[in-house]
């Protein structure tokens, strides 16, 4: 099985080679062959138009997103430095892409600016759904006390069925994190299975991030036994990520995650 680290944040640092040096050596020290390194598009001014509903929805929304470290940098300067470090030799695979926050009021902006970006590889992930981020603490206000669980839990499959279909993307992010929030809504497995077979036919994996379990306390190593064993049934393409948003993260929980997907039989990238 390739040793990868699918998905690490440069987001508490500078955008500079120095710091992502320290990344490259973490995952060095943890014996990966291959680390995908990423920032959400909310670090970047050029992708603001992307949020509009999430500002749009809420004030307590807006505020955040004009918080610190958002659109505080410029695209062209990560653009630029991913095309300095391309031309290093590492001592591993070292891919750079971006974590596209996907909605799908947004996804004709998203086609436009994703358009021949040169990057690696670009994750699409679900961090709201209509309009409402689900994983802030004044989500339980906003969304979680408003609105059926279960209602909640298929929009966001829907999402990310969604995120699929749209083609954009190289890899789905988190495809089941909505449950950190709600322990009592059901996914539907019809559903799961959909989003597996579009994604398989499209060539696009499927992350196992441990984000969920050592960041928001879930249970789960990644991706839920039901996920699992669809995918596996599927034959999907499954890529191991940590979602570190510090060098001391990189490959955090991912042998659990490993031997997950082995016990399932799932298809590793
Ligand atoms: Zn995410
Ligand atoms: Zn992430």
């Amino acid at each position: 099985m390739q040793r990868i680290d699918g998905h690490v944040h440069l987001e508490h640092g500078p955008l500079s080679a120095a710091y992502v040096e320290q990344f490259v050596s973490a995952a060095q020290k943890a014996g990966l062959d291959c680390l995908q390194i990423l920032d959400h598009t909310h670090r970047f001014r050029e992708f603001r138009p992307a949020y509009q509903s999430v500002i749009e929805a809420d004030p307590l929304q807006a505020q955040w997103l004009s918080g610190k470290g958002k659109f505080k940098d410029s695209l062209t300067d990560y653009l630029e430095l991913v095309r300095q470090l391309k031309q290093r030799v590492w001592p591993l695979e070292v891919r750079f892409g971006l974590e596209v926050c996907y909605t799908p009021e947004s996804e004709l902006f998203l086609r436009e600016i994703c358009r021949e970006l040169p990057l690696d590889f670009l994750v699409g992930s679900v961090h709201s759904i209509d309009g409402l981020l689900y994983d802030m603490p004044f989500s339980q206000p906003l969304l979680w006390q408003k609105y059926e669980h279960q209602t909640v839990v298929d929009r966001y499959l829907d999402c990310v069925l969604q995120s699929v279909q749209s083609g954009l993307f190289d890899q789905i992010g988190h495809p089941d994190t909505v449950k950190m929030a709600s322990a009592k809504a059901v996914m539907d497995p019809g559903r799961i299975r959909e989003i597996a077979e579009e994604a398989k036919l499209r060539g696009i994996a499927l992350e196992c991030n441990t984000g969920c379990h050592w960041r928001y306390a879930h249970p789960d190593f990644g991706l839920s036994d039901l996920w699992l064993t669809l995918l596996a049934e599927v034959g999907n393409r499954v890529v191991t990520a940590s979602d570190a948003h510090d060098p001391a993260d990189v490959n955090r929980d991912l042998e659990q995650a490993r031997a997950r997907l082995i016990q399932f039989g799932v298809r590793c990238a």
